[in-house]
């Protein structure tokens, strides 16, 4: 998957002070293979290697964030930016009501949408319509009703009067059904077919020629893959859009198509379906999207927090403790057991990083009696003891338990809970935690 890629290209940045020209070229190479992979198409795979890849080449080195960080946020960046930004909002016609046209596929999902969208407008204190312009499935109209009625949205629909057969005219009167009774914003589900084909198209057209639309929505499913481009273009060309409404994305689609999408036609999107239930919705965050599409968990909060809230001396002697390649010692163990107790905040960045949580645990279960008996053993070992554990046989467990007043048990206890993190340090460094490559900037 993506995520596996991306990931596995930032773990063999791990340890790197600086980003050379080689990194770079070898990490674009990864991150193009994995973009293909998640069926963004290729211009868009382009054009976002351009950028990151410029980026990366100008980035100062940073005392906060070491290259793979580094390079996970300029990913990260790009990406918020590829997908648009900012959310976009919807627009309301200065002179109610607010017409939105919805357009797509079938089977993409645009009369669950209708139903989410006018529950989510409703919430607001609006007062939509939902309208059944999709007059060519026998069930289409009944579909709608249904939707409208859990909802708790009003639904036009075609009888004698409202054109009976001619998805125009039902449109041109339900918003004239809205003038009369005060609905300030009218939803208008259209016909789809299940692939692009003119008659479909001109009939949206028409349908748009005769309401004309405040906001047309493309509503695709994110799940389409490469094909969502030629579609997403057909519609721009056959009848044009506003912004895109993408739904499925409960499903395993990593998001592929949003990029796409968005650099190929310019348009923003606007909402964000993830289920087949009404609450299933919300507008869409490219943020969120990003990360989504990053799959890097927490490590991004991760890393907005290392920026932004803690010294940055702090994070590099953190850092650098857990990143040395030394291997770890109990001198290091009592150091850092001191060091996170006092950097109470730091150790809960831990709790966020995939693997280190357990190490916070380690840490929160020390209280500061523990701390003094830990010290207490430590101290009473000779160097070598110190450094290298494991010739702590029976007879110098007895010796160390007696200098420190403690138990043998005692002793016993920290030398296997020190084995357990040193196991843990080791996993660690060999799985190329991000975040653990080598001190910040240094
Ligand atoms: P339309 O033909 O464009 O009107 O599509 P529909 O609204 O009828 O949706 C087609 C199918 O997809 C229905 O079974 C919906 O329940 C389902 N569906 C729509 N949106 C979503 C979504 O975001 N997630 C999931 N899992 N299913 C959806
Ligand atoms: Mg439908």
């Amino acid at each position: 998957t993506l995520s596996d890629r991306l990931t596995s290209v930032f773990t063999s940045l791990r340890g790197k002070g600086r980003l050379s020209e080689e990194d770079i070229d070898a990490t674009a190479r990864e991150i193009r293979l994995a973009l293909l992979e998640a069926d963004v198409a290729l211009p868009v795979v382009r054009a976002f290697i351009a950028r990151v890849k410029e980026r990366a080449q100008g980035a100062e080195v940073s005392k906060a964030l070491n290259p793979a960080q580094q390079v996970i946020k300029i990913v990260n960046d790009e990406l918020i930016d590829i997908l648009g930004g900012e959310t976009r909002e919807l627009r309301f016609a200065k002179k109610p009501p607010t017409v939105i046209m919805l357009a797509g596929l079938q089977g993409s999902g645009k009369t669950t949408l209708a139903g989410k969208l006018g529950r989510w407008l409703a919430a607001e204190r609006n007062t939509p319509l939902l309208v059944a312009a999709d007059l060519q499935r026998p069930n289409a109209v009944t579909q709608l009703e249904v939707v409208g009625e859990r909802a708790e949205v009003p639904v036009f629909a075609p009888e004698p009067g409202n054109g009976v057969g001619d998805p125009v005219e039902v449109a041109r009167a339900s918003v004239e059904q809205a003038e009369r009774n005060n609905h300030n914003v009218v939803i208008i589900d259209t016909a789809g077919r299940l692939g692009v084909d003119s008659e479909m198209m001109q009939q949206a057209a028409d349908i748009r020629d005769a309401v004309s639309p405040d906001e047309i929505l493309f509503v695709v499913d994110a799940m389409i893959g490469q094909d969502a481009v030629n579609t997403a273009q057909a519609f721009l060309d056959g009848v044009g859009y506003d912004a895109v409404a993408l739904t499925k994305l409960d499903g395993d689609a990593r998001g592929g198509a949003a990029l796409s999408i968005r650099h190929i036609t310019g348009r923003p999107i606007m909402f964000a379906s993830t289920g087949e239930k009404l609450d299933d919705f919300t507008l869409f965050h490219p943020d969120r999207m990003a990360s989504r599409i990053l799959d890097m968990g927490d490590v991004l909060t991760l890393i907005d927090k290392a920026q932004s809230t803690f010294e940055e001396d702090e994070v590099a002697k953190m850092a650098s403790t857990l990143a040395s390649d030394e291997d770890f010692t109990l001198d290091d163990f009592l150091q850092q057991m001191g060091m996170l107790r006092k950097m109470g905040p730091i150790s809960n960045l831990l709790g966020m990083m995939p693997g280190m949580s357990q190490m916070k645990d380690q840490v929160n279960n020390v209280d500061e009696k523990d701390l003094d008996r830990i010290t207490a053993i430590i101290r009473s070992m000779t160097p070598a003891e110190r450094g290298n554990p494991k010739i702590i046989n029976g007879s110098r467990r007895l010796r160390i338990a007696n200098g420190s007043g403690t138990e043998v048990s005692d002793v016993n206890g920290l030398v296997t809970r020190f084995f357990e993190a040193q196991k843990m340090m080791r996993q660690m460094k060999s799985s190329g935690m991000p975040g653990m490559g080598g001190a910040p900037g240094a």
